[in-house]
């Protein structure tokens, strides 16, 4: 009866513990740590000088050239992307994050900025406006593609869009934009330049293309033999090896342009001479999307010889605004460049962006400083000249002056009890070490003098001005004193 009782108790202490070990897994389990989305990530703080230099970058370019800043919604009708960038290609078959919402639309996470622009633009009634409309964007999108270097689902993107005019011009100044904004960031690249001709030429050139690729259907990839039927175009854009080889004996798009398209490409090339951009024609870049004729252009970089990560592209696309329902005959260029493989090539490429620089740190010690710290900071804020920094969280000097110093200030106002007293603060210069008392109300134009000196590369001269001041490298003994440690905690520095 014993021995029974115990087999019963050792058998419910194993189901116990089996019980335990499986809340303690499901528990671990709730807990586990939650990361990004795949395919998503965070931009760190550390990173962030890189993605800024960029956005300057796109920023003083739409300024040269005259583009204004849209924003968009992040969310859009499905149809919008359905209708301008096309049903039959990557984007909207495989690659767009789409749902119904509570109210039964179906919206999709923007995947690219054209059609939404055009949307803009037809919406505003901006035909009215002087033609063309110019428009500057930066912004991310998202596309359910697999994720790999260089390739992410949720993206960053800036560009331009010039939407009304058709002159050649226009097209040959938007290639430009976009190497120029890479040449500004230090990228060297190459333009690939083609143009698909229009309409009528394109579907002269699809019927040879086809005929082309069925001979040899059977080596193409899976994809391809799609495309043959539903994008035919598409196969010269392929990355398959076995897909690369066969395009090269395929027809070229060139050979079937009519003569209005000729002419059109002729002079955009001709631009491009006459401003000695680095371009070459590649007649097997068609871009993915439906909306093009024409012009089209991609930038690889000088080392990406097959354009496996083009770090951007655009083209004409004159039907796109009658797609969508606006004005018949709104011809439009654009291009759009890539934020992620732009700093992802700077970053290799070792181009050097400066730190954020912080000129003037305020210190305080004890709790009357750091109330007149505080408020004396809020006053040299908006100075417009120079940028400063605190840690008003931290009471010992030592710290204060140790965080100074790993921001590489080039001064240091120093504010104790003595100083609240007698309405002075102590400027250390961090170079030299050297202090000195001056005035609380003299703090701003004396800190633009010596920081206006500094910039120019003078040495600052500390016996000018000598009345102003009381100069010494050493902290005078009253003041030792008055600020309790910080004599130490200045040697220290
Ligand atoms: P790819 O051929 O590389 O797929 P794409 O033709 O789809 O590019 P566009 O739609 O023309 O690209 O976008 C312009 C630029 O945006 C690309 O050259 C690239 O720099 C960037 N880009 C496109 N898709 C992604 C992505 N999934 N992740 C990161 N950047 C991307
Ligand atoms: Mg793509």
């Amino acid at each position: 009866m014993l021995k029974k009782k115990a087999i019963i108790s050792q058998k419910s202490n194993k189901t116990a513990e089996r019980k335990t070990g499986k809340a303690v897994k499901k528990i671990r389990r709730a807990k586990k740590n939650i990361a990004t989305v795949t395919g998503m990530r965070d931009i760190l703080p550390q990173d962030q000088k890189y993605w800024e230099k960029v956005r300057q970058v796109a920023k003083q370019i739409s300024i040269d050239y005259g583009y204004d800043r849209i924003d968009t919604p992040v969310l859009e009708l499905t149809e919008l992307f359905v209708r301008g960038v096309g049903a039959q290609t990557d984007i909207v078959e495989k690659e767009m994050f789409s749902f119904t919402d509570q109210g039964g639309d179906n919206l999709v996470l923007r995947p690219e900025f054209t059609a939404a622009a055009v949307r803009a633009y037809i919406q505003h009634g901006m035909l009215n406006q002087i033609q063309p409309v110019k428009f500057f964007y930066l912004g991310p999108l998202f596309r359910h593609e697999k994720p790999q270097s260089g390739r992410y689902r949720q993206f960053f993107q800036f560009g331009f869009e010039a939407i009304g005019e058709e002159n050649p011009a226009l097209d040959a100044q938007l290639i430009l934009m976009g190497w120029n904004s890479l040449n500004d960031l230090g990228i060297e690249s190459v333009i690939q330049v083609n143009s698909i001709g229009c309409m009528s030429c394109r579907e002269e050139y699809k019927k040879v293309l086809v005929k082309y690729y069925k001979a040899k259907a059977k080596l193409l990839c899976e994809s391809c033999k799609t495309r043959l039927t539903k994008n035919p175009l598409r196969l010269l854009d392929c990355k398959e090896s076995g897909c690369q080889e066969l395009k090269d004996d395929a027809p070229q798009i060139l050979d079937y342009l009519d003569d209005n398209c000729k002419e059109h490409f002729m002079k955009v090339v001709g631009y491009l001479d006459e401003l000695d951009l680095p371009y070459v024609l590649n007649p097997y870049i068609v871009r993915g999307l439906d909306y093009y004729n024409r012009t089209i252009f991609e930038y690889w970089a000088i080392d990406d010889v097959e354009g496996k990560n083009a770090l951007g592209g655009g083209g004409r696309y004159d039907g796109l605004v009658t797609m969508l329902g606006g004005r018949e005959d709104t011809p439009a260029c654009g291009l759009a460049m890539g934020l992620d493989r732009i700093v992802a090539k700077m970053r290799e490429k070792n181009i050097e962006v400066p730190d954020k620089r912080v000129d003037v740190f305020v210190a305080q010690l004890g709790d009357a400083a750091k109330k007149k710290a505080m408020l004396m900071y809020e006053n040299l804020r908006p100075n417009g000249s120079f940028t400063i920094a605190q840690a008003f969280h931290k009471d010992s000097l030592k710290k204060q002056l140790e965080l100074a110093n790993k921001m590489k200030v080039k001064f240091t106002l120093i504010i104790g009890q003595k100083e609240v007293g007698e309405g002075t603060i102590m400027l250390r210069d961090m170079q030299g070490g050297v202090q000195e008392v001056i005035d609380f109300n003299k703090i701003e134009k004396e800190l633009k003098k010596r920081l206006e000196k500094y910039r120019e590369g003078a040495v600052i001269d500390l016996t000018a001005d000598e009345e102003e001041k009381e100069s010494s490298t050493e902290i005078p003994e009253e003041d030792v004193a008055d600020l309790g440690d910080l004599g130490d905690d200045l040697a220290a520095v």
